[in-house]
């Protein structure tokens, strides 16, 4: 236990409206804090990374590649993010393969839990869709996702509801905020804070928005592939997101390469994929450090978050969780916080 030297009702500035300093920004506007939420860009938001997110909630099927802290912290997540946003569409998610990837997918199986094994008539009950399509398929009941480009503004309006302020256009430092000595500032700047921190990297994901009406899934589809962690995620009204490739590289262009590999997987979850049209091409930089675990780094009366990688979604609710009980508590979290 460490006892933090602010006021339980101290002002906080945050800094960055994607997911990480959203949910901050909820948490700590319902903890009667007064806070005022800066975003560099405007409403649309597409200078976050946030925006081009996958937005699956998959604790379960992350734990595949991704450290025990990230279904800890995720598992926490689910809770609130159905507390908080309890429309969020929580319909599982699928996994399945190609008989190439058979290895692949009973790799997958052995290495994750919280699944039920369907076999090709189960798989078609829940996703008509994909009658004939597979022979079998991992169903984990308790995963969701949610559609960045909705959640965002969603979270926006409950930051206000809850008395906080959003300010748009509104480039800042941390140290244009820190001369209240009784404020706290939370920097959520995501791949823009490396000027400070520059041990951060961006590893880009690249996604394709398509549009067909002769497809319809309730839940991501994950298509195990030798590579990266491919999906089709359903969006609202015949559209759907093919993610996303992971790329150590900060170049923000989608290359043909990439563009021929998420489309081809699609195809091969469902040839009607085939005849889709496609809406958009696009892709962000995720944070990460060079462990790609997350971090709440804690320095007196600033505070980064940061590191999100593939998780931010996933994630970020319990991450705000713990930095609100740090201020109200002194709590320290090991796994995750960093004290100067
Ligand atoms: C293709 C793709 C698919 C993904 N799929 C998933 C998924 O399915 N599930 C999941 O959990 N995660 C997913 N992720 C990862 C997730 O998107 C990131 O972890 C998350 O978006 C990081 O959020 P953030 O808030 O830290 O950063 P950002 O979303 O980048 O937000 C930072 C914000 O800070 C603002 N900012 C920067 N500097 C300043 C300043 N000086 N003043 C004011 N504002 C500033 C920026 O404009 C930006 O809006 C995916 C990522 C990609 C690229």
């Amino acid at each position: 236990m460490l006892q933090t030297t602010k006021r339980p009702d101290s002002p906080v500035s945050i800094i960055g409206a994607g997911i990480a300093g959203a949910w901050q920004a909820l948490l700590f506007a319902q903890a009667g804090h007064a806070v005022t939420l800066h975003e560099r860009g405007d409403e649309a938001m597409t200078d976050a990374t946030s925006h081009w997110a996958g937005g699956m909630l998959a604790p379960y099927c992350e734990a595949e590649v991704a450290e025990p802290i990230i279904s800890r912290l995720g598992l926490r997540s689910l809770d609130i993010w159905r507390r908080e946003l309890p429309d969020t569409p929580f319909n599982g998610s699928l996994v399945v393969s190609h008989p190439r990837e058979r290895n692949d997918f009973e790799r997958f199986a052995r290495m994750t839990e919280g699944h039920e094994r369907l076999d090709a008539a189960g798989l078609a009950a829940l996703e008509p869709s994909l009658e004939g399509r597979f022979r079998d398929a991992l169903f984990f009941p308790a995963e969701g996702h949610v559609e960045p480009r909705r959640v965002l503004p969603k979270l926006h309006e409950r930051i206000r509801a809850a008395g906080g302020t959003i300010r748009f256009c509104s480039d800042v430092t941390a140290n244009d905020l820190a001369k209240d000595p009784e404020g706290i500032v939370i920097d959520c700047r995501g791949i823009s804070a490396r000027d400070e921190q520059g041990e951060l990297r961006g590893v880009k994901g690249e996604m394709i928005l398509i549009e067909t009406n002769e497809v319809q899934l309730a839940r991501p589809v994950r298509l195990i592939h030798p590579r990266w962690p491919l999906y089709v995620i359903p969006r609202e009204a015949g559209l759907f997101m093919l993610g996303a490739t992971s790329i150590e590289t900060e170049d923000t262009g989608v290359s043909v390469r990439s563009a021929l590999e998420l489309l081809g997987a699609a195809y091969t979850v469902h040839p009607a994929f085939g005849e889709a049209r496609i809406l958009e091409f696009g892709s962000g930089l995720r944070p990460a450090y060079p462990d790609n675990l997350p971090r709440i780094g804690i320095c007196g009366g600033r505070i980064s978050v940061n590191g999100l990688y593939r998780h931010g979604f996933l994630i970020a609710p319990a991450l705000a969780e713990l930095t609100l009980a740090y201020v109200q508590r002194g709590q320290i979290d090991n796994e995750v916080m960093q004290c100067a």
